[in-house]
């Protein structure tokens, strides 16, 4: 018997692999692989979460009217032009699903962020991927792929997992380079980790142009990635045409009621931002002392590191060492970086103590 054949494009999709989140020894472990707040969530935002337990049975807000809104005031918005999605992921796929399809060509750059390959393909577009400059976005060569077909252009800023950060100049200069019928998206899941003078300009070009997208989340320094949670914002017609497809219904109401109040929480976020700076910084010149063990990390603007291994230890065998001592990070040969470990920076015990396993490991004397 045959049964149906699914599309040769959905054939061609690997499936998203997400962090581990056990050792598989049962043993307590450090969490380390999927770039959650170290702190937890808002004290304001679980209450909130938890007052909607009386009414389960109940449809939430399909047009998360109160969500959109405080959204827009917190950034200067027009509430009418937010969209939201079970997570920002789900924005990403409404994004290719309502501009590219068979035929249409959607660019990333290599070390992208891997849902990018996945919402591309479903929707039975090409990838183009493009490559890197030192791991981080290389402009030009984005530019440089751009044909009649291109559709869209993907860039995670910071980027994940590579942790890179692309200045305001260089995206204004990668719009300025792109036709207008080229959706450019400019994803933001970690841009409240920056300061404030590192804007990336993304937001005001959205206010602005016809063909921008900037995409945010709920899931990174808000600690509400268990409620999946993201918005976006573009001219109108974009939004229009996203809310064509996206699912009803598809934010929680416990979650649009969790995320205003995380939005109003700005002790949390301004905590963990501090704590992220701080524990980064440390964990980077801590790397960067077993250099000659071959270690490098590139320099992080988000809330993990990129650690290359270059040297006789190779990022696998780090890997499975570091998840036998209660570390669990993130492999990623299936991103082309099988040189690579991706560590979210976690609280100041776990972040020491990956360290010094990590030196352990390599050999390193503390
Ligand atoms: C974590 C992440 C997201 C989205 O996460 P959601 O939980 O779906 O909101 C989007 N883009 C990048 C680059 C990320 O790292």
């Amino acid at each position: 018997m045959t049964g149906p054949s699914p599309k040769d494009w959905i054939n061609a999709i690997h499936p998203y692999v997400p962090g581990k989140s056990a050792t598989g020894s049962g043993a307590r472990a450090a969490k380390l692989s999927s770039n959650e707040n170290p702190l937890g969530t808002s004290e304001k935002a679980r209450a909130a979460f938890a007052a909607q337990a009386a009414g389960l049975e109940r449809y939430p807000d399909g047009g998360a009217t109160a969500l959109r809104e405080a959204i827009a005031k917190r950034h200067g918005l027009d509430p009418a032009r937010i969209i939201y999605g079970t997570g920002s992921d789900e924005v990403l796929h409404q994004a290719a699903g309502a501009f590219s399809g068979p035929g249409d060509e959607v660019i990333y750059v290599r070390y992208g962020f891997a849902v990018y390959d996945i919402a591309i393909r479903r929707v039975g577009a090409t990838p183009v991927i493009v490559p890197d400059k030192d791991y981080a976005t290389d402009v030009d060569a984005v530019l440089a792929a751009v044909t009649d077909r291109t559709r869209i252009v993907f860039i995670a800023n910071p980027n994940n997992p590579t942790s890179t950060f692309t200045p305001r100049d260089e995206i204004a200069r990668l719009h300025a380079g792109l036709p207008e019928h080229v959706l450019l998206v400019l994803d933001q899941a970690y841009a409240e980790y920056l300061e404030a003078d590192e804007d990336d300009g993304g937001l005001a070009l959205a206010m602005s142009a016809p063909n921008v997208l900037v995409t945010r989340t709920f899931s990174k320094i808000f600690g509400l990635a268990a409620e999946r949670i993201g918005w976006g914002y573009a001219a109108a017609p974009i939004i229009d045409a996203m809310h064509r497809i996206r699912l009803p219904f598809n934010v929680t109401i416990a979650g649009q009621h969790a995320a205003i109040a995380a939005l109003g929480d700005e002790d949390f976020v301004n905590r963990s931002r501090a704590h992220n700076a701080k524990w980064r910084a440390w964990l980077t010149a801590e790397i960067d002392k077993m250099g000659n063990a071959g270690l490098r990390a590139i320099k992080s603007k988000a809330n993990f590191l990129l650690v290359l291994f270059n040297g006789t230890i190779t990022a696998e065998q780090a890997y499975n060492e570091l998840m036998a001592r209660g570390y669990i990070v993130r492999w990623l040969p299936g991103q082309g970086l099988a040189n690579g470990l991706r560590i979210s920076i976690g609280t100041e015990e776990e972040t020491r103590g990956f360290a010094a396993a990590l030196r352990d490991i390599v050999g390193e004397a503390a």
